[in-house]
């Protein structure tokens, strides 16, 4: 190769000869295999730090994986080196090549584990690298605390100072680092720290897949302590006991960071303190995603095409109903329409949608008057977070049906239930049926964690009082809890024993058309019964026997939402203003 240098300059017909000689250096370079080298410099950083940790995180094929990066990486170096052409331009081409197989070993790890149901929606890798180097900053900062297991960011991203270890400070630090640590543990999406009413004492009890886990009590001059920590975390002002006061603030364990909404509340036993875990996380999801059965997500398609009239959403609370009205509404175009809201506490902001937001205890307008002068302005969308009252649904009801679309949510347990409520609310059966298009009613259920949940053979009875036939189900599933780790049952590491992670919605869709309205106008509801049995969609109960043959859930979770609405959810008095999360 040496002879080229040379023979370049002998040649004398090259205008710029030192240019030449640099070139013919060039080909020979050392630098040249290291150059090959420097790529898998960064790829195998994000291979093991980041693919690695992840597939061991989510317990996905770690070791097929690793196998896998290797052979990718190998193939990608033997195709830089087996370019068999000797000009200049083949190593480079060879160098593209190679980074572009490296960067597809990547790409394709996370297309694959994005789907995997294993990995939660908010685990799901993206490319948004200031997160990643905001997590190492994180890091960093809590290993100087030291003594800290959490990194506690203000509103403001200002850091919560660790306090000294010998102070009193510290000490309410640790409980209410423990308090978190556990909600965390526990995957629960809310948080609330309240008095029992009784003793002078205090709870904290969780929400975890939409059920609530009442804790031990505590001496209320302990938990006052924790409750302040949080408040000043929160900047909030803690001398101020009564006013509800609301901040959102971070907190950052080992690689995971979550948003938290605190609010404070003064009840008459004392102060009590909701935190709900990634607010916006948990009411987002893709329509798919929601757990429609496919003929109900067409009914859906349909009743959003359509943008006309009122559809009825109704559930119980903490059903996933917000999350239900914020993916509908996001079905509906907010850059060529004018899509608004009306909430009482928006819990996610929707891109290009207008969320007026209602303060029971700000000086305005009623309910109903904000509501009747959005819809003056002629929205293409209104969705209506909680009907509140009569006058409200008078408002709606009244809404120009063939310009607007209203999405009218109520508190209630099937579809049947919910438009006999809305007739009631509007107070006028012929005012109520007119506007009427469609009626979207449901519940969460859990999902069993697929890690280990069991399979049994359901006996024929069982099956009967369900009625599911006995001859075309053979297997059901219920909760595990446990695995076999070398042979002996351990806690099942994904659930973390309780059997169930997740939650999925269970519908009833129906569009509502001339012949229906007839009959909710006449308040013939056995007629109307009757006529969505013939379209032959699911009802909730159906749906949720439909995700138990299929083995999302269990029949013990299939009897516990639809027999006893009470307990489906977390049920709490209809005049307090919401606050805890949508659990779905
Ligand atoms: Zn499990």
């Amino acid at each position: 190769m040496l002879i080229l240098v040379p023979d370049a300059l002998l040649s004398g017909n090259l205008p710029l000869p030192a240019l030449t000689l640099a070139e013919g250096f060039f080909l020979v370079s050392p630098w040249k295999p290291v150059l090959l080298l420097i790529p898998f410099v960064p790829w195998a950083m994000i291979v093991s730090r980041v693919l690695d940790k992840h597939a061991a995180r989510f317990f996905l094929a770690r070791e097929a994986w690793n196998v896998g990066h290797l052979c990718v990486g190998l193939l990608a170096f033997i195709v830089a080196i087996s370019i068999p052409v000797k000009e200049e331009w083949a190593f480079w081409l060879g160098l593209v090549l190679m980074i572009l197989i490296l960067v597809g070993d990547i790409v394709v790890f996370a297309m694959v584990t994005n789907k995997d149901e294993r990995v939660p929606e908010a685990h799901q890798l993206t490319l948004d690298f200031s997160r990643w180097t905001e997590a190492r900053a994180a890091k960093a900062a809590a290993k100087k605390a030291g003594t800290v297991q959490l990194v506690i960011k203000s509103p403001d991203k200002s850091l919560v100072p660790a306090p000294d270890g010998a102070t009193p400070e510290f000490e309410v630090r640790v409980a209410a680092e423990q308090m978190m640590c556990k909600t965390l543990d526990a995957r629960a999406s809310e948080v609330v720290l309240a008095p029992t009413g009784k003793d002078n004492t205090y709870t904290i009890s969780m929400l975890v897949d939409g059920v609530r886990q009442p804790g031990a009590a505590m001496p209320a001059s302990e938990a006052l302590k924790i409750l302040n920590f949080w408040k000043a975390a929160g900047k909030l002002d803690v001398a101020d006991q009564r006013k509800k006061q609301q901040a959102d603030i971070g907190v950052e364990r080992d690689d995971s960071r979550k948003k938290i909404r605190m609010t404070t509340i003064g009840t008459q036993a004392g102060p009590r303190l909701v935190m709900l875990i990634d607010p916006e996380a948990q009411v987002k999801r893709k329509p798919d995603h929601l757990g429609l059965l496919e003929p109900q997500m067409k009914e859906l398609q349909t009743l959003v095409t359509d943008g006309q009239g009122v559809v009825v959403l109704a559930g119980a609370p903490d059903s996933g109903r917000t999350t239900t009205m914020y993916t509908v509404v996001k079905m509906h175009d907010a850059y060529t329409k004018n899509v608004q809201t009306v909430e009482l506490e928006p819990q996610d902001s929707l891109e290009g949608v207008r969320q007026n937001k209602w303060d029971a205890q700000a000086e305005g307008p009623e309910f109903s008057t904000l509501v009747r002068s959005i819809i003056r302005r002629d929205p293409d969308v209104v969705a209506v977070a909680e009907v509140p009252d009569a006058a409200t649904a008078k408002e709606l009801a009244k809404a120009e049906s063939d310009r607007t679309r209203v999405y009218a949510s109520l508190r209630a347990d099937n579809a049947l239930q919910a438009l006999q409520m809305w007739v009631k609310l509007v107070g006028d059966a012929d005012q109520a049926s007119k506007c009427l298009h469609g009626v979207v009613a449901q519940k969460v259920l859990r999902k069993l964690c697929t890690n280990c949940r069991v399979a049994y053979q359901p006996g024929a009875e069982m099956l009967k009082k369900m009625g599911l036939p006995g001859d075309k189900v053979k297997q059901l599933f219920k909760k595990g809890g446990q695995v076999l780790i070398k042979n002996k049952p351990e806690v099942c590491p994904v659930c973390g024993g309780g059997g169930y992670i997740g939650q999925e919605g269970v519908f009833e869709v129906f569009s509502i058309g001339e012949g229906e309205r007839a009959m909710v106008k006449s308040g013939d509801w056995n007629a109307l019964r009757g006529e969505f049995r013939k379209k032959t969609l699911p009802t909730i109960q159906q749906s949720a026997l439909r995700k138990a043959v299929d083995g999302v859930t269990s029949l013990e979770e299939v009897l516990r939402i639809t027999a006893d609405p009470a307990k489906a959810g977390d049920s709490k008095p209809a005049s307090e203003p919401k606050t805890s999360g949508a659990g779905a």
